[in-house]
């Protein structure tokens, strides 16, 4: 008989969230494939609980999915940890998931905490749809496109960013939505410093600039939808056209993207189109 996958959720900082069934499994499977085993480790030495780790991360993740797999064959029980939260989230497992699905091994989950169900309920954004769009692509032509992708996302939308990033992307937001959209920035969930920021972009850009405190710690996004188009293009020509005889494109493109409500990209080009 094949042994079982579970998927087990740790902490994303507040050690009273690591769950008993969480513990159980951990402390019972054979083997535990973590992406840090020095990390999870600690972890489950602070929870008194013995377990043979063995890693399992993104840069051997090809090689380790074909060794889990015979062991689960084999009949052994493997969890899968990641650092901190739900593995597979923005962390390796898929593969190993999938692979389990192909061979017919049973994937259990052993839910508990993330940062992408933690930030989107605190949030105060719709959560009937959603998008997690993870981390964005760093830099680059790459990281442009994700933005204005992003400005026309019709549902709240969460994003991962390193605190590095952050003044970037709430300045690239800015751009593609205008400053009036709201967002939400939650830091540092679940642990002494957590903060939950809402506001429009502009307010959170601003706040950022004087405020360093925010640029530290873990961090998630939240944006509010693009609001419904306000214009049809059609009726947006005439005004476009006016624009269009005062201002340069991108100043146009600016002006129109606040009055829709729509991404500056978006009116660029329709602005160049005529
Ligand atoms: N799998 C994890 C989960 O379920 O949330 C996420 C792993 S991802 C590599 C790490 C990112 O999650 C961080 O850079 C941050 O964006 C977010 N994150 C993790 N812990 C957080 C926390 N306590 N507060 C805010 N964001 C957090």
């Amino acid at each position: 008989m094949a042994g079982t996958l579970f998927i087990v959720s740790t902490p994303i900082g507040n050690l009273a969230d690591f769950t008993e069934r969480a513990r159980e499994v951990l402390a019972q499977v054979d083997v535990v494939a973590a992406e840090d085993t020095r990390t999870t480790g600690r972890l489950l030495d602070s929870a008194g609980v013995r377990a043979r780790l063995l890693s399992y991360h993104d840069h051997n993740e090809e090689s380790r999915t074909v060794q889990l797999l015979e062991r689960l064959l084999d009949g052994d029980n493997v969890a899968l940890v990641s650092d901190a939260g739900t593995p597979l989230i923005s962390d390796p497992g898929y593969r190993l998931v999938k692979a389990c699905h192909e061979a017919q091994v049973p994937v259990v989950p052993v839910p508990g905490a993330s940062a992408l169900l933690a930030a989107l309920v605190v949030a105060g954004l719709p959560t009937d749809r959603f998008l997690f769009a993870g981390f964005l692509p760093a830099k680059g032509k790459a990281r442009e496109q994700a933005l204005e992708q992003l400005a026309a996302e019709p549902v709240t939308t969460v994003v991962y960013e390193s605190p590095r990033r952050l003044v970037s992307l709430v300045e690239g937001l800015c751009q593609q939505c205008g400053g009036e959209r709201q967002v939400v920035l939650c830091r540092e969930l679940t642990k002494r410093f957590e903060t939950v920021i809402s506001g429009s972009l502009a307010d959170l850009a601003a706040r950022l600039a004087t405020d360093s405190d925010q640029l530290r710690g873990e961090m998630v996004l939240v944006l509010s939808p693009a609001p419904a188009a306000r214009t049809a293009d059609a009726d947006l020509v005439p005004l476009a056209r006016l624009l269009l005889a005062e201002l340069p494109v991108s100043r146009a493109a600016r002006v129109l993207a606040q009055w829709t409500g729509r991404p500056r990209a978006e009116m660029y080009r329709m602005l160049e189109a005529l």
